[in-house]
């Protein structure tokens, strides 16, 4: 076992980042602190060491479970969506996965609290979130579709697994005027919805924003 590798070299370099962050603003990814944030964390820690070199590229990868680490293009556009409107100051997500898009959400809002169904992959993830002096995120091991009761109201909630229709639950976790991203749908291919919440009453109103691709949302915790 080598020393763990902060910087990159090799395919995790600085150059090779560079080319990541080049296809992210081709594809339309306008939000500076959102790229500078990306540039500056290390994904190839988010993944087997043996996927290591693959790990700047812009597609999913397998972290076991049968689970995938998000496309960086959907961790960019998914964090650009939640923070259109300004600053949040506490934000749930929804399937931590290895953790990779809580350390991006972790560098850009106040206070990340993030639930993940399968115990061995939270693990991982929160080993990630101490090596990376993280500590702004809450983590717990449960079923995310019930969000978070304690800690909620939330200002932004992002799934990111694919549930078949909108979470109640999650709903009443967002506080007036607060925002959820969730792709929703089943099969391969689901919309990636924002769903708002009004200001006063308990309404929301919902937008389609894409098509996106995401492993669907399971209930209770292994
Ligand atoms: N955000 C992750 C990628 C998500 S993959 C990352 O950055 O790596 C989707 C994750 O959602 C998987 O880890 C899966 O186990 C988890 N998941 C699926 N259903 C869930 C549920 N009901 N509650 C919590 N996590 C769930």
């Amino acid at each position: 076992m080598g020393e763990i590798d902060l910087s990159g070299v090799g395919m995790t370099s600085q150059r090779t980042r560079n080319r990541l962050i080049n296809r992210l603003l081709d594809q339309g990814i306008t939000d500076q602190r959102i790229l500078d944030v990306i540039n500056s964390t290390p994904r190839h820690l988010f993944v087997d060491e043996a996927l290591s070199h693959r790990a700047y590229e812009d597609m999913a990868l397998p972290i076991g479970f049968n689970q995938t680490i998000s496309q960086p293009y959907m961790v960019a556009r998914m964090t650009e969506l939640l923070l259109a409107t300004g600053p949040l100051s506490r934000v749930l997500e929804v399937g931590t996965g290895s953790g990779y898009q809580a350390t991006i959400l972790a560098q850009l809002v106040k206070k990340v609290y993030t639930v993940e169904r399968i115990e061995k992959l939270l693990e991982q993830a929160v080993r990630r979130f101490k090596l990376l002096r993280l500590w702004n995120i809450s983590h717990r091991h449960a079923d995310g579709g019930m969000g978070w009761p304690e800690k909620g109201p939330f200002d932004g909630i992002m799934v990111t697994a694919a549930p078949m229709s909108i979470p109640e639950e999650l709903i009443r976790q967002l506080a007036p005027g607060g925002r959820m991203v969730v792709p929703l749908g089943s099969g391969g291919v689901q919309d990636l919805v924002m769903v708002t919440r009004e200001k006063s009453g308990p309404g929301v109103t919902t937008e389609v924003m894409d098509k996106v691709r995401f492993v669907p949302l399971l209930s209770g915790k292994v």
